[in-house]
């Protein structure tokens, strides 16, 4: 089975979902052996979901028309999500940022990490909803540090932004599905 998502280096790799999983667990457990494990079966469960053609973040359905986005937790964005999580993933810098406290509880979707997938397709529309809304009434300003790096200032302070430089996928890197083909004539 070959899933292509719109901004992916190659077809849907599930060991790029194990990175994945791997690199958000990074802190959490000292020996990698146990991280390694934890992840190849958060990724087996997953992957019937993701084989009939799912969202890999909330397990919604794609339409026909729809080609997936390309997740950004990994360089390769192989990771096949819905628009909705596409969205959510792309604001997730962002959010990180916004969330301050409990009335900014209807952003915590949009950070949601690898491990807790799926997550509410619903829950995060809504996400995006108070996302827009708190965008049309907010005011900052980007700065731009003297280290490259970014800030953002807002009325309540200055905090630091993690935007990805690179668009990362096929743009940067290339399409090359060798691999693949490798793995499927075996
Ligand atoms: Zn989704
Ligand atoms: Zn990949």
């Amino acid at each position: 089975m070959t899933i292509r998502t719109f901004s992916g280096a190659h077809p849907f790799r599930p060991s790029c979902l194990i990175e994945a999983y791997e690199d958000c667990m990074r802190y959490e457990y000292t020996d990698p052996k146990d991280r390694r494990e934890e992840a190849v079966e958060f990724v087996e469960e997953r992957l019937p979901t993701i084989d009939a053609g799912r969202c890999a973040r909330c397990n919604g359905d794609l339409e026909d028309w729809e080609i997936p986005s390309g997740s950004r937790l990994t360089a390769c964005r192989c990771i096949p999500l819905c628009t909705t999580c596409g969205r959510a993933e792309a604001l997730s810098g962002l959010a990180q940022v916004l969330i301050r406290g409990p009335e900014d509880g209807p952003l915590v979707p949009l950070i949601c990490p690898v491990y807790d997938w799926p997550v509410s397709r619903k829950e995060q529309e809504d996400a995006v909803a108070e996302f827009d809304r708190r965008g049309q009434v907010r005011e900052a300003l980007l700065l731009i540090n003297t280290d490259g790096g970014l800030s953002l200032a807002t009325e309540e302070g200055v905090a630091q932004v993690q935007m990805r430089e690179h668009p990362d996928g096929w743009l940067e890197h290339g399409y090359d599905e060798s691999a693949d083909r490798a793995e499927r004539e075996r």
